[in-house]
């Protein structure tokens, strides 16, 4: 046990699940619950759910679940004391002593360590940019622009080398920090031959997360030491595809769309100039997750990479992603000059400004890439570029959005908007589809098939329960059949066990039931699938029918599992007995 039951369970009820929803996901009310885009999958329709009557939410495309304290768990990436302590003080609550496992406690204390570690040694590097030792650092960041403002609020430093008794490995030891502590929070290396420091001789730049806490250094060498850039290391508190620099900032401007660039110092001098929308991926290609935290906050993205070639690339990179996230795209011309930075100490920020606003489509960016890398002196160079044009034009499958593209792509590029017409047509009469990749086809084997048996025994045990706790009354016409053994997965039996017995008090309330398996995020998705299964289209004497059917078919299963493992007599002629009561049992209606 951790807190007490009660304790939870308050803060599970006080914390409504739309109100904390609606904070972080725009919702929209069809019938008895809200849709949404799912936070935690890729996609373009909605399929994630808020339902207030269970206090639950559940996605139909990627099937993560759960109640209040689930989803504040999976999308801020706390622990379960962490959720319950954000809820509790969302709402006002005194938080008691936690008495959760000695396994959490240390999780939750390593992080909570860590995260101490970064932010003195955040002050550390701070105050030695400041100090003798430091004034190459001070005298690097003033010649790139940068003010003393700007390097206090993005608390900029610079890790020095200095004797062993004023290095930071001793400052932080005499703070009362482990070696245990300080390996994992991957400032240091340890080697045979003693502790040496992970940064050196570079400006560092702290790393912080959405809630401004320092989770991670980046550090810039000075002179011409490679690598030029170096990040930390991934640790318990630290993942770098989860990361966006300059989000703490960004993710309270109100600009309705966020400017995506390269590189620490991209982010800074925008947000010095006053864009303090902008971010950048840290080191790693920027990828599917940078979406899911980007979609969160925007559904707009400027990219504003570098205007040189692995700039462009980035930029090309960066696209797909973003379009399968589901979020507008725009292309930034920086053009005369190589970065934002450059581009605004030369024509400032109002010009930039003027930039974003004429920021091209990135569809017609697309096409610009391709017709630079085609040779269009070339009249066979220049059908085949029109060509691979109308093949991409292709890809919008609504007519009209076909239609404009296909106009501003013309108009663009100086292409004959007839003779474009023309080739589209004949592609679409001659029947071409946007390639899609097709999946082998497969006769199912014996396990295959074992495999689909369970599926579907699952399944109706999955909706016996959304049934029973959406409309309590129906247990009173199973009570007599069916019981929580009869549930062949272990945490069904224990979830049908609680269901039951809220049941015969004529309400079931889902997300209180969730609060008892409050383990592992994976169980929590599946518990929460048994509240949202949907149920048959029937209706009438079909539902009636249906329900039947489903109440038949976890028995049969129920008794099968028994039969598999019953060696007494007293136990097989239970089963029989209630084989034949099976067979007896009718509902009439579902009223
Ligand atoms: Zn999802």
């Amino acid at each position: 046990m951790r807190w007490n039951e009660d304790f939870i369970e308050e803060v599970r009820v006080r914390n409504d699940i739309l109100d904390v929803v609606s904070g972080y996901v725009r919702l929209k009310r069809n019938g008895g619950s809200y849709f949404g885009l799912c936070p935690f999958h890729n996609e373009k329709t909605p399929s994630f759910s808020v339902t207030p009557s269970k206090q639950m939410f559940y996605c139909f495309g990627c099937h993560r679940g759960g109640n209040v304290i689930n989803f504040v768990m999976e999308y801020e990436n706390y622990t379960f004391s962490e959720a319950v302590a954000h809820l509790a003080e969302r709402v006002g609550m005194q938080v008691p002593e936690n008495e959760s496992t000695s396994a959490e406690r240390a999780a939750d204390y390593l992080k909570q360590r860590l995260l101490e570690i970064y932010k003195k040694t955040g002050q550390f590097y701070y105050r030695a940019l400041h100090s003798p030792v430091g004034k190459k650092g001070y005298e690097y960041l003033r010649g790139r622009g940068l003010t003393d403002e700007t390097i206090r609020r993005f608390g900029l430093g610079y890790a020095p080398v200095l004797p062993k008794d004023q290095s930071l490995y001793a400052y932080l030891k005499n703070e009362g920090y482990t070696d245990d502590e300080l390996k994992k929070s991957a400032l240091f290396r340890f080697t045979e031959k003693g502790v040496s420091e992970f940064f050196w001789n570079r400006v560092m730049f702290p790393i912080l997360n959405e809630r401004n806490k320092a989770i991670a250094f980046g550090g810039r060498v000075m002179g011409d030491g490679e690598p030029k850039y170096l990040n930390s290391q991934e640790t318990v508190v630290f993942e770098k595809s989860r990361t966006l620099y300059g989000l703490h900032e960004a993710r309270r401007a109100r600009e309705g769309y966020l400017l995506l660039c390269e590189g620490y110092m991209d982010v800074i001098s925008l947000h010095q100039a006053g864009f303090n929308n902008s971010v950048a991926a840290l080191g790693t290609a920027f990828n599917e997750r940078h979406c899911m935290i980007l979609r969160r906050y925007t559904n707009e993205v400027i990219l504003t990479f570098d205007s040189d070639g692995a700039g462009q690339d980035a930029a090309k990179r960066a696209i797909p992603f973003l379009k399968d996230a589901g979020i507008m795209i725009r292309v930034l011309d920086m053009k005369p000059y190589k970065d934002p930075d450059e581009f605004i100490k030369n024509l400032g920020a109002d010009a930039f400004r003027e930039r974003i606003k004429n920021a091209k489509n990135s569809f017609l960016f697309e096409i610009d890439m391709m017709r630079k890398a085609a040779d269009l002196s070339d009249p066979a160079k220049k059908t085949q570029f029109e060509k691979s044009v109308a093949t991409k034009l292709m890809e919008f499958s609504d007519e009209l959005e076909r239609n404009n593209y296909t106009e501003a792509v013309c108009r663009e590029f100086s292409i004959d908007i007839g003779s474009m017409k023309r080739t589209i047509a004949s592609m679409a009469a001659q029947g071409y589809k946007v390639p899609e990749q097709t999946k082998p086809v497969s006769h199912p084997s014996r396990s295959q098939r074992e495999e689909e048996a369970r599926e579907k025994a699952l399944n109706a045990q999955k909706v016996l329960l959304t049934w029973i706790s959406e409309k309590p009354s129906l247990y009173a016409k199973i009570e007599d059949l069916i019981t929580a053994e009869d549930f062949t997965d272990p945490i069904y039996a224990k979830v049908a066990a609680e269901v039951f017995t809220q049941a015969k008090n004529g309400e079931v309330q889902p997300a209180q039931i969730m609060s008892r398996f409050t383990g592992e995020t994976e169980n929590a998705n599946r518990i929460a699938e048994l509240f949202n299964t949907k149920l048959e289209h029937a209706e009438g004497s079909d539902l009636v029918r249906a329900f039947e059917e489903v109440v038949r078919r976890v028995k049969e299963d129920g008794l099968n599992n028994l039969a598999k493992t019953a060696t007494s007599v007293s136990v097989i002629q239970s089963i029989m007995k209630q084989r034949s009561r099976l067979a007896k049992w009718k509902c009439d209606t579902l009223e």
